[in-house]
């Protein structure tokens, strides 16, 4: 059962820790499901255990809730926090990228070091100075003020049928390493490409761009965003 928490300081530090763990279990729960400790603790780079006692934290304030053998969810509370957190993220990537000039790799990481110093006032100035943009670099939505989330019409690839044919729409990952491996394989925002097969058991994402076949683990292919066409050419997909 959860300890009574002592009333937490919140230095800058504090929060932005916080938040981080909370912009993290936003992508993590986007389609509804709930994210475990180890999940959590990858995602965020630190170690299991830290992770779990950041979760109870979190859960002693009324961001999550916590279901044992089950995981983590965001309570309302928590999820308007964290769209608030991704919104700021993401202008701020908007900002880093568009007007100062930083490559598609080095954003999120200088993103979140200036994230602590935005407060309300540097939020909406911010959007104004972008033009209120929508989407990030990445092509990832941007919450409105509000702290709603836009629903868009697009899906991971692993859970499209073999043969949906489309356009990336937006790539979920927020490593360097990997986004830069998925713009070298071509696979970036706007490339257009037709989804070849997704091995049984876990097993690899086939991706047919132009005429080459590229194979994609099955984590990294989970965000890789597909807007299809209306009209897919499903039938000239060759089956694996
Ligand atoms: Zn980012």
């Amino acid at each position: 059962m959860p300890r009574k928490a002592a009333r937490p300081s919140r230095s800058g530090r504090d929060r932005g820790a916080l938040d981080r763990y909370l912009h993290a279990l936003l992508l993590l729960t986007d389609h509804g499901q709930q994210a475990d400790t180890g999940d959590l603790a990858a995602k965020v780079g630190v170690s299991d255990a830290a992770a779990s006692q950041m979760l109870r934290k979190l859960a002693s304030e009324g961001f999550v809730e916590l279901e044992p053998y089950r995981g983590a969810a965001l309570t309302t509370n928590g999820l308007h926090r964290a769209l608030r957190i991704v919104r700021r993220h993401r202008l701020l990537e908007v900002f880093l990228h568009r007007t100062i000039g930083f490559d598609l790799d080095e954003i999120h990481a200088r993103a979140l070091v200036l994230q602590p110093a935005v407060d309300e006032l540097f939020e909406e100035k911010l959007d104004a100075l972008l033009g209120h943009p929508t989407v990030d670099p990445h092509g990832r939505p941007i919450p409105g003020r509000n702290a709603t989330w836009p629903k868009l019409g697009d899906a991971p690839l692993p859970s499209l049928p073999t043969g949906s044919a489309g356009v990336v729409s937006r790539i979920l990952a927020e490593d360097s390493a990997e986004i830069e491996y998925l713009h070298r394989l071509g696979i970036a925002p706007g490339a257009r490409l037709v989804l070849g097969g997704v091995a049984p058991f876990d097993g690899p994402v086939t991706v047919r761009i132009g005429r080459s076949d590229v194979h994609l683990g099955r984590r990294l292919a989970q965000a890789v965003y597909l807007e299809e066409d209306r009209v897919a050419a499903r039938s000239d997909a060759k089956r694996r």
